[in-house]
């Protein structure tokens, strides 16, 4: 674990050593290749965007290669530092290689989104979390230190002590401020399995009430779904290694999808308990992609049942299906949202949806609210908040799913919410910087030299288009090539 010799001159004098003095040479090569990329981007005045392998993005992103910065070969877990509890990563380590890493010494991250294929980067970027995050906040609130490269190659290092402002400007910025490299994450003693209590909920009221009780109890993790307005469950988790109840798993191809097995045990019972263990707990929507999958089903015309769901398995898991979904351009027929409300704003929200969408199932995530952090989903002052994920609806014309897509930005503004800016925004610019501090971003981008070489966070997260969904060449350029991601 050696820094490059110095008399290669491959660092720019800013860099810090404290991160990468710990890390390989292996990674210390392919820094410097971006480095060196960076600058001469920044020399030609050249906007890039970042391709980093995957995408779980839901906006319809481009495969075209000019333009683009490659990270990809950054999908190395550098060290996992058992007795100091944290890990060292590169930027493109999915959450499945990063959690089976650090269960090796008994130590999980705090916060493991949900879907296997979310990678450390794009999770800082992209305001993702999970259903610990009303204790912990988002991913990118249990990280302590990032290496970025800027917009110009230099190479420095952002923590809460050494440019805080950098550290915190980071997060949420989808790739408009800085490349993250490598990222220190803060580590937390794993147990073998999770506790999950069910609590059945029978309207609106009772999902916000019941969830606020829950995030009191001092448990590991909370999240809840309603299936329809009156029926619904809370689930509250804690790690455990103790086991007194049959084991259930959501990985297997026998499986059931999760959503499907709590609401058909929700329609019998008013509550139930579980040993889950923890990987199939971390990534128990991974099959069927929560309930998303179903509309793929829909928009094949496929028989929905048990048997057909085994047969897919492999398709409508989160990875293929966000390659499929980006190879059919279909994303702009279907709702996608993660809204971020203040807990007592939910109840008028959630009756907003049922008049005037009325889509179901919802989730529910509550999230602990930051200070530091000006474009994080979360930068709120309030005591919890509440994500609520509007996902489904199957919906062509697209002036009609354009305007559901603007009422739900409307009530979210009104609201003072914000939605996590991965999935489709239809926002005027004007009403964008009404959300986030336009003075204080730029700023930021100005002292950190992005502006030249990285194109400004509306520019990245805003639909200028309607898309044209291509089944045929979407499936042909698919199977020619499946493996083949966006750039994001
Ligand atoms: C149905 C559904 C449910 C979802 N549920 C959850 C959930 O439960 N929990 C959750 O957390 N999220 C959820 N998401 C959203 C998902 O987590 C986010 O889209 C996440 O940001 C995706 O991460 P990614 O690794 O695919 O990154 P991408 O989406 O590819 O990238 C996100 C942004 O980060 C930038 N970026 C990526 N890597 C870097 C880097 N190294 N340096 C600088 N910029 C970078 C990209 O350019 C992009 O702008 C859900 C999405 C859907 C559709």
């Amino acid at each position: 674990m050696r820094l490059l010799p110095a008399n290669r001159g491959t660092f720019p004098d800013t860099f810090s050593k404290s991160l990468i003095m710990e890390t390989s040479k292996k990674h210390a090569r392919k820094v410097v290749r971006l480095s060196r990329e960076m600058q001469d981007n920044y020399a030609h005045s050249r906007k890039v965007r970042i391709y980093h392998g995957t995408s779980n993005s839901t906006r319809v992103l481009s495969f075209k290669k000019n333009g683009v910065v490659d990270i990809s070969d950054l999908d190395q877990v550098i060290k996992v530092n058992k007795n100091g509890r944290y890990a060292i990563v590169e930027p493109n380590v999915p959450m499945d290689k990063l959690v089976n890493e650090t269960l090796k010494h008994g130590l999980i991250p705090p916060v493991v989104m949900e879907f296997p294929g979310i990678t450390v980067g794009g999770g800082i970027q992209g305001g993702a979390g999970e259903s610990s995050s009303f204790k912990w906040g988002l991913f990118d609130n249990c990280c302590l230190e990032y290496e970025v490269i800027l917009g110009n190659g230099k190479v420095v290092k952002a923590s809460p002590k050494v440019k805080a402002d950098l550290f915190y400007g980071l997060a949420s910025s989808y790739g408009s401020v800085g490349i993250i490299s490598a990222a220190k994450l803060k580590l937390i003693p794993a147990k073998k399995y999770v506790r999950l209590k069910y609590i059945k909920v029978n309207s609106f009221e009772e999902v916000v009430e019941v969830i606020k009780k829950e995030t009191k109890r001092g448990s590991d993790f909370v999240d809840g779904i309603l299936f329809s307005k009156n029926l619904g469950v809370v689930m509250e988790g804690t790690l455990t290694d103790y086991v007194d109840l049959p084991i259930t798993t959501f990985s297997k191809t026998t499986d059931e999808w999760f959503y499907l097995h709590a609401k058909k045990n929700a329609e019998k019972k008013s509550g139930w308990e579980e040993i889950i263990p923890i990987r199939d707990y971390f990534f128990r929507y991974d099959q069927g992609t929560f309930w998303v999958s179903r509309y793929a089903f829909l928009r094949l015309k496929f028989p929905f049942n048990r048997f057909t769901r085994m047969l897919f398995n492999v398709a409508f898991k989160t990875r293929a299906m966000f390659r499929f979904l980006q190879a059919l351009k279909t994303s702009q027929q279907t709702i996608t949202q993660d809204i971020s409300l203040s807990a007592d704003k939910i109840f008028t929200f959630l009756d907003y949806l049922d008049k005037n969408i009325n889509i179901y199932p919802l989730w529910f995530c509550p999230l602990r609210p930051i200070k530091d952090a000006f474009l994080s989903p979360i930068f709120m002052s309030t005591d919890l908040i509440i994500n609520v994920g509007v996902w489904g609806k199957l919906i062509k014309d697209f002036k009609k799913i354009l305007n559901l897509n603007r009422k739900i930005e409307k009530k979210t503004l009104e609201l003072g919410g914000r939605k996590i800016l991965y999935a489709q925004c239809y926002y005027p610019e004007s009403e964008f910087w009404s959300i986030y501090d336009r003075q204080k971003y730029d700023k930021l981008r100005e002292k950190y030299d992005s502006t030249k070489t990285f194109p400004d966070i509306y520019d990245k997260v805003i639909v200028k288009e309607k898309y044209k969904v291509s089944y045929l060449g979407g499936l042909v350029s698919f199977i020619k090539s499946p493996t083949k991601y966006p750039i994001s």
